[in-house]
């Protein structure tokens, strides 16, 4: 089975290959399949911001006369002391072209004074596929933990140095390890679970 993953999010794209490579699921990335474009992520939730996305790359394979499978991740981490955010807003957060280390800055000082018992957040993940005849279908996954108090590891991307699960931050986990817990790994096995079916 051909699936297409609506990201040039290169992070996205090696965790999400490396969870299938012991499946029969073979994907290929939205520019290796020949769309080699940003898609404007205009959406107020996680859902939405997915179904733009996969929706984009099918409607693009279709003017094309292709019929293929898309999957999209949109994802980010909400924080309990902020209301949730920067949620949908994770990755422009800080700016348009702020790097990770200035979203991590701006996160540890917005949470400066924030006592460890109000330190709670998780991640967050909704992968959106859209089958052959067009009909997209939503899975949601997430990971909780908490905010450190300063960056800790440095395998993953974004948020994971800071981001607090068990005795490690994110970041100081194996890929293999995130790969086993985290929201992206809880939303692709509903899409697996989904395949099956
Ligand atoms: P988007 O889904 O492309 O809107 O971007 C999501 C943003 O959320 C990323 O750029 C990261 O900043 C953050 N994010 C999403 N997933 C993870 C993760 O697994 N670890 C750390 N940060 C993440």
């Amino acid at each position: 089975m051909k699936l297409i993953l609506a990201t040039n999010n290169q992070n996205k794209l090696r965790e999400i290959r490396k969870m299938l490579a012991d499946t029969d699921v073979s994907v290929i990335s939205q520019r290796e399949a020949g769309y080699d474009f940003e898609v404007e992520e205009n959406g107020t939730t996680f859902a939405e911001n997915a179904e733009i996305k996969a929706r984009a790359i099918f409607d693009a394979a279709q003017q094309k006369g292709e019929t293929c499978m898309v999957l999209a991740d949109d994802s980010g981490l909400a924080v309990d002391a902020l209301n949730g955010q920067p949620g949908v807003y994770s990755h422009r957060w800080a700016g348009e072209n702020a790097t990770d280390a200035d979203r991590i800055a701006k996160l540890l000082h917005e949470l400066e004074n924030v006592p460890d018992a109000q330190r709670g957040a998780h991640f967050a993940c909704v992968m959106c596929l859209i089958d052959e005849t067009g009909e997209a279908h939503l899975f949601e996954g997430r990971a909780e933990g908490v905010i450190l108090h300063g960056a800790r590891g440095e395998n993953g991307f974004g948020y994971d140095p800071v981001f607090g699960y068990g005795e490690r931050s994110f970041a100081e986990l194996s890929a293999d390890e995130k790969n086993a817990v985290s929201h992206r790994h809880h939303a692709l096995m509903q899409v697996l679970e989904y395949f099956r079916k």
